[in-house]
């Protein structure tokens, strides 16, 4: 197996840079049909520059290079414990080079091991099959989308659409409020992977199993492929759009299976892949394990180019921001504002939040831009270099954040998918904007960063330390102003109200 760990290392380098051709078709569709001069055509144009910037530079599509997944069918009799070791070593490397994130967490010390392996990561599902060839598809789906998985039990009461009952009506209600609860925090235009039956833990997995379909594959069960061609069409009415902006782009993909499942259990298991969907294959030489064959893309064929003009459209409207800011300067912004931030930001995310409930800030926020992201960074020398570096979900830090703004005078979050409530009265209260980032855009905004300052808090691990950034023209939407505005919320209830009208 002299060519293995090559192979291994190229399946994983594409993976994380180049998207497959069903996926960029979906998102130049997605292009094609979202309103010109929107916001969520903003976010589309920011996407298409990102995609093809990170297969130029071979650098990850987005930070979140999330848990990486393989399934594998080997030979039978083929030795899979020195696959596996293979895999896993090939991931480290892929670590090292800075294709993956350091992603891997001990669940129980909290601490990162920096080279994306530890308990039961990566994940390896293995299977058997009577072919010589090895093959090998991995899927790379970040947190962001991770935690817009969703598991029905029927029936059940659904928000806008009432009563979900154990058929396929039920089913398709279910599906349609997948789409609709994931809003941008899952980086819309996204697609799901679904299991309709099987057991809790079972129905997860093969859910999953569903986004290694193309995009542009027909299911061969004519019931089911009726079923995902209703979705794909309802569920872009409902108006979500790309990040959540509102608009006609909401899901790239619909994937369903079915499963036996006990009488006394009917559930309806969703996985929600972003449109920063990174799915590739191999078929290796089960002798040399050289590649054979690509799976997904054919590696002669030119890659098109996605990007249609710059990637933020510029109107000379822009506010340019340079911190530190004042409760002024945020109370004359509003939702819809475009603003470009010019100096020093901080990152700031789960653990840095959790940090600043029990110990002052490492670093003064007064005034200060706080940037929800988990950047990939690489040292060479004594510096450190931002590889990739878009937005992570915001609301996580929900619990945290009107404090961090009372407490350390932060005037401005950067993040996606909004927050809540509680947020947004103390940004009412302390002159705080939050500005929204286009997620996954982390080629993009990673060449928005012109030094590395520093960097506090390096025990959390690299995507959860506190970096201090210089940006030069950071492009964000505000979508919630000082003044008590949302545009999440505007967007969840209008949504809701399109989601009612598709109810049967
Ligand atoms: S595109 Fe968004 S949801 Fe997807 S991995 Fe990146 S940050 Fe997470």
């Amino acid at each position: 197996m002299q060519h293995l760990a090559q192979s291994l290392l190229e399946l994983i380098t594409q993976t994380s840079t180049n998207l497959p051709p069903d996926v960029r078709a979906a998102m130049a569709h997605a292009l094609d049909i979202e309103t010109p001069g929107t916001q969520s055509q903003q976010a589309l144009s920011v996407i298409a520059s990102n995609i093809d910037m990170a297969e130029e530079d071979a650098g990850p599509i987005c930070q979140d290079t999330g848990m990486p997944t393989f399934l594998i069918h080997t030979p039978v009799g083929f030795n899979q414990l020195k696959l596996a070791a293979a895999i896993r070593e090939a991931v480290a490397e892929a670590t090292r080079r800075g294709k993956l994130r350091p992603n891997s967490v001990d669940s129980i010390t909290g601490k990162n091991s920096g080279d994306n392996l530890g308990e039961e990561t990566p994940v390896l599902h293995f299977e058997q099959w009577e072919h010589d060839e090895v093959e090998i598809k991995l899927i790379l789906k970040g947190g962001g989308c991770e935690n817009k998985n969703i598991q029905y039990s029927l029936p059940c009461d659904l928000d806008h659409l009432g009563r979900a009952g154990r058929d396929l009506a039920g089913v398709k209600k279910c599906i349609l409020h997948a789409v609709w609860q994931a809003q941008g925090q899952g980086c819309a235009p996204g697609a799901v992977g679904v299991c309709i039956g099987s057991d809790r833990g079972h129905g997860y997995v093969l859910a999953k199993y569903q986004l290694f379909r193309t995009l542009d594959d027909v299911n061969p069960n004519p019931v089911l492929a009726k079923l995902e061609a209703e979705i794909m069409e309802e569920a872009n009415r409902i108006g979500v759009g790309a990040m959540g902006f509102g608009g006609n782009a909401s899901l790239i993909g619909c994937k369903i299976t079915a499963a036996n499942r006990l009488p006394a259990s009917f559930f309806v298991s969703v996985a929600y892949d972003c449109w920063a969907f990174r799915r590739l294959g191999v078929r290796l030489d089960g002798q040399t394990g050289a590649i054979n064959q690509w799976l997904y893309r054919d590696p002669q064929s030119p890659i098109k180019k996605m990007a249609r003009g710059e990637g933020f459209p510029l109107t000379g409207r822009e506010v340019i921001l340079t911190p530190p800011l004042t409760a002024e300067q945020m109370r004359s912004l509003k939702v819809g504002d475009v603003v470009l931030i010019r100096g020093t930001m901080f990152t700031g995310r789960d653990n840095v939040h959790a940090y600043l409930m029990k110990n002052p800030p490492p670093a003064d926020l007064n005034g200060a831009a706080l940037y929800h992201c988990g950047p990939v960074m690489l040292k060479q020398g004594e510096e450190w270099f931002v590889k990739a570096a878009g937005p992570t979900t915001s609301s996580r830090e929900e619990p945290y954040q009107a404090d961090v703004l009372r407490r350390y005078g932060v005037k401005a979050v950067i993040g996606k998918g909004g927050m809540g409530a509680k947020t947004l009265a103390a940004r009412k209260e302390c002159g705080a904007g939050y500005l929204n980032g286009i997620g996954g855009a982390a080629q993009f905004y990673a060449r928005t960063v012109k030094k590395v300052h520093g960097v506090h808090l390096m025990e959390f691990g690299i995507p959860e330390a506190m970096w201090h950034l210089e940006v030069h023209d950071f492009p964000a939407i505000v979508t919630m102003d000082a003044h008590g505005n949302s545009l999440h919320a505007d967007v969840e209830q209008k949504t809701g109200e399109l989601l009612e009208a598709l109810r049967a």
